[in-house]
């Protein structure tokens, strides 16, 4: 964002102090070689040095008031002097730097003294006597000179546009330069605490001129850089016909009630959007980009050599994004979302979902559901240890006669011994003998886990 068009903003902000708005102002009125104003704003800001420069608005009427032994405080009864006379009494001209008079502003009465001089002739006028003269002024006189200076600022600001392209003052950039602003936005992201975050930036602009920029997380930790720009920045503007240079494909699938950023976009009549790089999740991927022509919007793409540098700038989201299981991706941890212990839930590092426990100032893992590779682990481990089994209670039937005998000399019981052999050396004899009760603990397992698997369990239950 220019100086110029954070000044534009902040001037019709009434919680921005008027001296913070000339700070600014006087760095553009340099920068525009705007002498006239910056003499002006440089007054303002450090004080007149003569009474004849003070601008009209500087210049108050109060009461004046008068305090003696007796009465204390008193307003000066006036009746007897001429208009002119009441007139030089009770005004002043405020030449001080502004800043002085914002404390003023708040208060409801403010007294200012005379000085030295001008206390002796006044009490000549009153016919002498023991007293202190003062003006009383209000807050409200006060606040007066401070809208008047905002005001005039406001006039100034909302003038400068149409000065600045002849003092080559507003920028107006290229399309290049806007997608390098929104990589350097990109930059300034940095990760949810306990995640890694895709790094975004993004800009908006009209003619090459920026209205807005934003960066993820940069209002609020995990906001969408276009939701911060587009809502958190640019809410009240009308957008219609800007151009939108994000470093991410804008999203497409939120959880509910969030609105996805490809709607925004839509809703705030962008009119066109370069778009850096697309989503790395499968569900997203594309569906921004025709979310946003299906809109009649015109899309582009960032500059082909600007995409190695986004996907350096993204390198641990991307890592992060490939060793995520397809569980993760298809069953997102929202990031609010706690467990049954009341414990936020996430991915390890495996790909398994859990439960961040926290006990004892230590965090560990509760495994809520385990990611792919090793649900496909152990159901491989105990299938073999099921088939190990079900050919043990099956070679006991045949020597109590309970099934047909079969001659161990035949193929297929030769290769069935050599398998059980190797399933021996493998888990070791001891842990393929199971009691009863464990038997049945690895048929339930093993039914859930070929559930979870996708195949039927049951069916082979034949033995
Ligand atoms: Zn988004």
């Amino acid at each position: 964002m220019t100086l110029s068009t954070e000044l534009k903003r902040d001037v019709l902000d009434e919680n921005v102090p008027v001296s913070s708005l000339l700070r600014k102002a006087l760095v553009i009125a340099k920068e525009i070689r705007d002498a006239k104003n910056e003499r002006w704003i440089s007054a303002e800001l450090k004080g007149y040095a003569d009474d004849e420069e003070v601008p009209d608005y500087r210049d108050i009427t109060g009461r004046v008031i008068v305090r003696d032994h007796y009465t204390g405080w008193q307003y000066l009864y006036t009746q007897n002097l001429t208009p002119d006379k009441v007139k030089i009494i009770s005004s002043f001209h405020f030449r001080a730097a502004l800043s002085e008079y914002e404390g003023n502003a708040k208060q409801e009465f403010v007294a200012i003294t005379y000085s030295e001089r001008a206390e002796r002739k006044l009490i000549e006028l009153m016919g002498g006597g023991p007293m202190i003269p003062a003006i009383q002024f209000t807050g409200v006189q006060f606040q007066r000179i401070l809208d008047s200076v905002r005001n005039k600022l406001v006039d100034w600001v909302s003038d400068l546009s149409d000065v600045q392209p002849a003092n080559q003052s507003i920028e107006r950039l290229s399309d290049r330069a806007l997608m390098e602003r929104a990589i350097e936005l990109a930059k300034k992201c940095v990760s949810e605490p306990g995640k890694v975050s895709p790094k975004v930036g993004a800009v908006l602009a009209r003619n090459g001129v920026i209205i807005g920029e934003a960066y993820r997380g940069e209002l609020m930790p995990g906001d969408h850089a276009e939701f911060t720009l587009l809502e958190g920045k640019l809410g009240g503007e009308i957008l219609t016909g800007a151009t939108l240079f994000t470093t991410l494909e804008p999203c497409t699938t939120r959880n509910d009630p969030k609105i996805p950023c490809a709607v925004r976009v839509a809703e705030r009549h962008i009119a066109k959007v370069f778009i850096g790089s697309l989503d790395r999740n499968d569900d997203i991927r594309g569906r921004g980009e025709f979310h946003l022509i299906d809109a009649g919007i015109q899309i582009d793409r960032f500059d082909p050599d600007l995409m190695p540098v986004l996907e350096e700038l993204n390198r641990e989201f991307i890592r992060s994004i490939r060793q995520r299981s397809r569980a993760e991706t298809k069953d997102p941890v929202d990031p609010e979302a706690v467990g049954p212990n009341g414990f936020k839930i996430g991915y390890t590092e495996n790909g398994d979902k859990v439960e961040w426990i926290e006990e004892d100032g230590e965090t560990w893992p509760m495994i809520l559901r385990r990611n792919d590779a090793d649900i496909l682990e152990m159901y491989n481990e105990l299938w073999e240890k099921v088939w190990y089994i079900r050919k043990i209670i099956r070679f006991e039937k045949m020597q109590r006669g309970e099934v047909p005998y079969e001659d161990q000399n035949q193929p297929h019981l030769i290769k069935a011994l050599e398998r059980m052999k190797q399933i021996e050396d493998k888990y070791g004899l001891e842990n393929l003998v199971w009691p009863d009760v464990e038997w049945g603990i690895v048929q339930g397992k093993l039914s859930a886990l070929s559930w979870v698997m996708g195949s039927e369990w049951e069916g082979s239950l034949d033995t």
